[in-house]
């Protein structure tokens, strides 16, 4: 019987799924992939083959609230039954953001897991509730697969005790106020990746720059990370699509005690209507605003380049220098203008753009005598997913 892992990926509004079967020793090909969007509102569920081709698109009247994720689930879990007789599920893999102080590698699914993790929820109340209605749906839905936790935070959780605390009374960090660090599963996929693609910079001082609608940036040492820029929160350092980055925690205290704004307010300014799309009132999307002529779009992307070269700067000083710079996800894989932008105000750590190779999306994007190299690498969380998932279930 052949191998294959189903990979599940739930969002707030959005379930991303990707059935996988095996291809080798570790690595995994896509037979399926999809996702069901608008939950809480319009679901629509789309599925595509390994050609990319689209076999199966639906949507359906929501179901009572609360039962978004399980309804979804069920609906997926439909779908796939019948196409999977040979195939039979080997196991299904989770990715969760929060894994707290204690997981630092994947973990089969029980109830006493299952429970430590709802513990995680305040620690991420706007995405660890939506991981763990996935996991308790495809434990309803597909009885008797085992399920496996992929911690967006595990990557990280040998950092050094400097970069792993604030500075802040020890009690708050014992009971879990750390910087964790998150979009581990890409980084770990990255590291895993340089050998193959970027041979010279394997098991070397790389910083890994991530960025997405969510960005953050990674220094790895010899294939271990050492310090990110996100911390306690996903929403710590870079500024992103609509996520502030760092800030000021006096400004937080400022918008609650002189402009008498309420969390649940706070909360929604920082993490919704920040970043990208605060600085420009345009767009949380790259795409637009490289493509506006608004000063505004202009001035919030300085700012994110910015930022991505102090932060650089930052890693590069805690790595004790660099030999390597890696850009992935949606901006980082495709805006060749914004890697221009960073590489050239990187020059005076010795790294010199070849514009030809970065138009062509590299993978090297530097010149041969560059002494620091800049790569264009694509991430892959799920194939990660799926790697973890099956080592996890190793011998079942
Ligand atoms: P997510 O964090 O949601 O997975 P992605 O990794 O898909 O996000 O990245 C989304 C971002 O990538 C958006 O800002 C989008 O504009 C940007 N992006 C995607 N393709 C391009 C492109 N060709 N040029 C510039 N930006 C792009």
């Amino acid at each position: 019987m052949r191998t294959t892992i189903l990979v599940i990926n739930a969002g707030s509004s959005s379930i991303k799924f990707t059935v996988f079967g095996h291809h080798g020793d570790t690595m995994f090909a896509v037979r399926y992939a999809g996702q069901i969007e608008g939950i809480g509102t319009e679901p629509r569920f789309k599925v595509q083959d390994e050609t990319g081709a689209v076999v199966h698109e639906d949507s359906w009247a929501n179901p009572p609230p609360g039962r978004g994720h399980a309804y979804a689930l069920e609906q997926l879990a439909n779908y796939l039954d019948p196409k999977l007789p040979e195939h039979k599920l080997h196991g299904i893999g989770h990715r969760v953001v929060h894994g707290g102080p204690d997981y630092s590698a994947p973990v089969v699914i029980d109830d006493a897991v299952l429970r430590d993790l709802e513990g995680f929820v305040p620690l991420a109340p706007l995405h660890q509730p939506a991981n763990l209605a996935g996991i308790r749906a495809t434990m309803e839905f597909l009885p008797g697969v085992p399920n496996v936790a992929c911690f967006d935070t595990a990557f990280h959780r040998r950092h050094p005790p400097v970069a792993d605390r604030f500075a802040i009374p020890e009690e708050f960090y014992a009971e879990g106020v750390r910087r964790y660090g998150f979009h581990g599963l890409s980084y770990e996929y990255i590291a895993q990746a340089l050998p193959a693609v970027a041979p010279e910079i394997a098991g070397r001082r790389v910083v890994v720059a991530h960025l997405g609608n969510g960005a953050s940036m990674c220094a790895i040492s010899a294939g271990r990370s050492i310090d990110s820029t996100m911390g306690f929160t996903a929403l710590d350092g870079l500024p992103m699509g609509t996520r502030c980055g760092q800030i000021d925690p006096g400004v937080l205290l400022y918008l609650m005690q002189e402009k008498g704004m309420a969390a649940q307010q706070i909360e929604d300014l920082l993490y919704k209507r920040s970043g990208l799309f605060g600085l420009s009132g345009i767009s949380n999307d790259m795409r637009t605003l490289l493509a506006s002529s608004d000063p505004r779009a202009a001035f919030a992307i300085d700012y994110f380049v910015y930022r991505i070269i102090r932060e650089t700067g930052a890693l590069a000083a805690v790595l004790g220098g660099i030999d390597g710079l890696v850009f992935t996800a949606g901006i980082g894989e495709h805006a060749t203008a914004i890697r221009e932008r960073v590489c050239r105000g990187l020059a005076w750590l010795g790294l010199q753009l070849d514009p030809e190779a970065n138009a062509g999306h590299g993978p090297r994007i530097t010149t041969p005598d560059s002494r620091v190299s800049a790569w264009v690498i694509p991430t892959d969380e799920e194939q990660m997913i799926a790697r973890h998932t099956f080592a996890a279930l190793d011998g079942r």
